[in-house]
């Protein structure tokens, strides 16, 4: 079993594990600065070829915040926070679709330095992460696509466009929601299908808002954040960084044909028919939102996959390969947990490879998805119950008792601690992977 001393910086004992991580979005960095924390030598190889400040909002519930909160003694996290979403004294306005009555103002809860929440711009909060995992000597190989895997009894890789072959002792394939390493995993494309949802989304400077007094005053205090929930369709509605930033979504039905590409420029027009019988504020904002900055992505989902681990139960290979983030699970934008949970993937998966080191990575990748797979499978179904809360909501209930339509907070999602929970089962887990590794003669 692996050391689990800890060096005078924090960081553990070299392993000597070459982790070769495909893809620099959140999962794949996170893999990659928890591998180093944890000993390991990790590579991303990245396909795009410069870093850019790319997407709008994204969510980090507290169970990732407790991950970036360790990085650098906090000071990672302290920069996401000056750029993401300040609640504490606006918190969250529900309204009613067609009215637009606020029927439930949700507190924001005390801040917890040890486990903080993001929301903010992706491509910004995105960045802060690249540019620390290089700072602490992640090695990052942009403009690499990659277009094959490789493994046997010793060793696993990749095999790059340009035909170069790299060789680790570990492979993740951290390449989001159209992964290829998912294909090479399970041994069949896994197609996905559609969500019957899509959403609009846009992400858009203050101007025109401030310069109508009936908007106005969502720009003109402090960060606000406000939500018309109706009928199959929720329009979410925040303003940051003092209220001189302003982002919604709105996610609506849409049986769109998933062979087509996922993300579209949306229409003014569009949105504006969907909503036309809405509280006429829903309007007065699209209306204020330049067009070319609205996005239409169709909400693409997956069943649970049966193996994120190759040569585990059905899937084929020998053991040396894994999936993480959203290429083993996409998560539907209502659970507020896509990137999260990929964070918790690469706090775990650093823990099992330390713990049982370099002879036995297969035995870490099976105990990685043996910890991770029920707890993701729960999460991912979070996105759907709370859609389907608020989109067939009883408007006589929520008279009753507006709580019953606030955003789930539970503490089983958000409680967590990824890498405290690997620390504290990891052994028996791989233990147990490793005998199933004996039975089967791999
Ligand atoms: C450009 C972009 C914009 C996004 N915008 C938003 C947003 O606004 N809001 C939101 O909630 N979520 C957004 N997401 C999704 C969100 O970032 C993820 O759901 C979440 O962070 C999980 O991250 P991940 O690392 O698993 O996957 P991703 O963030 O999807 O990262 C996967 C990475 O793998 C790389 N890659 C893929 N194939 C290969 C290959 N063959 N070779 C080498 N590299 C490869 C991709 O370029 C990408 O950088 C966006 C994702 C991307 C890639």
């Amino acid at each position: 079993m692996g050391d689990s001393s800890t060096t005078e910086n924090g960081v553990k004992p070299k392993t000597g594990i070459k982790v070769i991580i495909v893809g620099a979005g959140f999962g794949g960095l996170t893999a990659a600065i928890e591998c180093i924390r944890h000993g390991h030598t990790p590579v991303i190889y990245e396909s795009f070829p410069s870093l850019k400040v790319l997407g709008d909002i994204i969510t980090f519930g507290p169970n990732a915040g407790r991950i970036f909160a360790r990085w650098d003694n906090g000071s990672v996290a302290a920069k996401m926070r000056s750029i993401s979403i300040d609640l504490q004294s606006y918190g969250f306005n529900i309204h009613k679709w067609d009215t637009g009555e606020i029927v439930l103002n949700q507190k924001t809860p005390p801040p917890n330095p040890k486990a903080p929440m993001f929301n903010g711009h992706r491509g910004e909060l995105h960045e802060i992460v690249f540019n620390y995992a290089q700072e602490i000597g992640v090695e990052i190989l942009l403009g690499q696509r990659v277009d094959n895997y490789w493994e046997d009894e010793t060793g696993a890789g990749l095999v790059l466009a340009d035909g170069t072959k790299v060789h680790g002792d570990v492979v993740i394939g951290s390449d989001g929601v159209r992964s290829k390493a998912r294909t090479l995993v399970l041994g069949y494309e896994d197609k996905p299908k559609s969500s019957g949802y899509a959403v609009w989304r846009a992400w858009f400077s203050n101007k025109d808002m401030l310069a109508d007094r009936e908007t106005a005053h969502f720009c003109e205090s402090g960060d606000t954040f406000n939500g018309w929930i109706g009928p199959d369709v929720h329009f979410l509605f925040s303003t940051l960084k003092g209220g001189s930033d302003c982002c919604w979504v709105l996610t609506h039905r849409d049986e769109h044909d998933i062979d087509e590409s996922w993300s579209f420029p949306g229409k003014i027009a569009d949105v504006k028919k969907l909503l036309h019988t809405w509280d006429p504020m829903c309007t007065k904002i699209i209306s204020k939102t330049p067009e070319e900055k609205i996005v239409d992505w169709k909400l693409v989902y997956r069943d649970p996959l049966p193996n994120w681990v190759s040569g585990y139960g059905s899937a084929p290979g020998h053991g040396r390969i894994c999936l993480l983030g959203d290429a083993a699970h996409p998560f539907l934008p209502t659970s507020a947990q896509g990137a999260t949970q990929a964070l918790e993937d690469g706090a775990t998966i650093a823990v099992m490879l330390r713990k049982a080191g370099k002879e036995n990575v297969r035995g870490a990748l099976r105990a990685y998805q043996d910890i991770r797979y029920e707890r993701v499978k729960k999460v991912q179904k979070t996105g759907e119950t709370t859609r389907d809360m608020w989109h067939n909501t009883d408007w006589e209930k929520v008279k009753k008792n507006p709580e019953i339509i606030q955003f789930p907070r539970e503490d089983w999602v958000f409680g967590h601690d990824a890498e405290l929970h690997a620390e504290e089962m990891g052994d028996e887990l791989i233990a147990k992977a490793s005998e199933g590794l004996k039975a089967a003669k791999i």
